[in-house]
């Protein structure tokens, strides 16, 4: 039998964690958001109450989804708080050394049947499993940006994660409307693993002067049906986010496929990392 998660904790109330406690809160689970200061708590709760206006404008949710929404989430800057969630989801900042830490500090007052996953996109579900005391209790819930609108959720699967524990996971996925999919923990999972070799491969035809940066997005556009091309994509993700976590692949997994492509180095050398400095593959 896995245990039915009426509330959920989520540490760090950032971009996935407020969208992760909107996903929550409109399908009546409730939500315990935790973050380091009243000022974080207070924007992300602000940015669900933006993202619910929005929907509401839209004819897809109404003033009272949005009370009975906002009703369900409550903001601490206490981990003690926590303790209310049958499941808590770390969606705190990307760093394996702060995860660490906030696994700690979550666990010291957690009761010990309590489920934990983490958010990470690159940290090893399993190593981090190992770092706590309830490994078995350990999963990965890999949402994906903006939360509320995106179906998928990767439920990944340390070596020492449960039946137990995937199966109340999974249940909750589908609880809140999402399309999950189970995967083994290893670096970039099933779609982050398959998309960035992908935006490497477009920088090497385009380095080698097969097609022009439009020609290469408008082939894999119409001929993919991708809703936006590899190198549009790349601007917008980030040049040296795409570079870092080929560097993470190549290492990890010690294929050359993974060499990061030169000229997708050398833009990031540049500063050319895509929207964010106003220039990548494209200007902006
Ligand atoms: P973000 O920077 O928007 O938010 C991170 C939040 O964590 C901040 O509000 C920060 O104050 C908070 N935080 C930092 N230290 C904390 C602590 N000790 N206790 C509680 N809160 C703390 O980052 P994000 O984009 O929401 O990413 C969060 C996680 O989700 C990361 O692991 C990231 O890899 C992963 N992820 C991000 C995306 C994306 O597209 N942004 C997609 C999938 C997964």
């Amino acid at each position: 039998m896995s245990t039915p998660i009426r509330t959920v904790g989520i540490i760090g109330a950032g971009t996935m964690g407020n969208g992760i406690a909107q996903a929550c809160a409109t399908s009546g689970i409730d939500v315990v958001m935790v973050d380091i200061s009243d000022a974080a708590v207070q924007k992300g709760l602000a940015t669900v109450a933006g993202s619910l206006d929005r929907l509401i404008k839209k004819d897809k949710a109404t003033e009272a989804d949005k009370s009975a929404a906002l009703a369900r989430i409550k903001t601490s800057t206490d981990y003690a708080d926590l303790a209310a969630a049958q499941l808590v989801i770390e969606a705190a900042t990307e760093n394996y050394e702060l995860k660490l830490k906030i696994l700690k500090q979550a666990e010291a007052v957690l009761p010990p049947e309590t489920l934990i996953a983490s958010n990470t996109s690159s940290i090893s579900i399993t190593k981090m499993a190992a770092a706590t005391s309830r490994p078995e209790k350990f999963i990965g819930m890999h949402f994906f940006n903006p939360v509320p609108m995106m179906a998928l959720v990767e439920i990944i699967r340390g070596l020492q994660t449960s039946d137990e524990t995937h199966a109340a996971v999974h249940a909750l996925a589908l609880a809140l409307g999402k399309s999950p999919i189970t995967v083994k923990n290893a670096p970039g999972f099933v779609v982050n693993r398959i998309l960035v070799p992908m935006i490497n491969e477009a920088f090497f035809v385009l380095a080698e002067g097969l097609a022009t940066a439009e020609d290469i997005d408008a082939g894999m556009k119409l001929g993919c049906n991708q809703p936006i091309g590899p190198l549009a994509l790349a601007d917008m993700i980030g040049l040296d986010v795409c570079l870092a976590v080929m560097n993470v692949y190549l290492e990890e997994y010690g294929d050359s496929k993974y060499r990061p492509c030169p000229l997708l180095k050398e833009m990031v050398a540049a500063g050319r990392l895509g929207r964010k400095t106003g220039r990548g593959v494209y200007t902006y």
